[in-house]
């Protein structure tokens, strides 16, 4: 189990693991964050809500490892989720990695897995031979189509 935080969704991490989240993160995306969000809950993505207890006790680790103030509720709650689901913990959040470390939840790293493959990509004009980041339906600088291609 991989519970998600929300530059998860933002990245667009993937993972052929069951993954989980907490309903907070919903509240901090916004566009095709939020659609991948309610796609990927259509999907089966469990929605975890922490008890108390155990957002008390992230919040005291993190108070020891002086990570608290860093930290918002929402951050909170997705280690506590992660602590309870025995799941790990994927973000790039430093605090938020700490805390885990502190208490034993396992962390996985957004940027050194997720977003390298999904950011390889590059789109080439047929035409002049510029590359984009993203598709175009045609190249905004001499309308020729594009393509996709793998710059490594
Ligand atoms: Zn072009």
């Amino acid at each position: 189990m991989y519970v998600l935080d929300s530059s998860a969704f933002i990245n667009e991490y993937h993972t052929d693991e069951q993954i989980a989240t907490i309903p907070l993160v919903k509240e901090e995306l916004e566009g095709e964050a939020a659609f991948r969000f309610d796609a990927l809950e259509g999907s089966g993505m469990h929605l975890h809500i922490p008890e108390q207890d155990t957002v008390e006790r992230i919040e005291r680790a993190a108070r020891e490892t002086g990570d608290l103030a860093e930290l918002s509720e929402t951050d909170v709650r997705l280690v506590a989720a992660a602590f309870e689901l025995d799941a790990r913990l994927v973000t790039d959040d430093y605090a938020m990695q700490n805390v885990a470390e502190k208490l034993d939840v396992a962390v996985e790293v957004i940027a050194r897995d997720g977003i390298s493959e999904q950011r390889d990509w590059l789109f080439q004009c047929a035409g002049c031979g510029r590359e984009f980041d993203e598709n175009h339906d045609r190249c905004p600088i001499c309308g020729s189509s594009l393509s996709r291609k793998n710059p490594a």
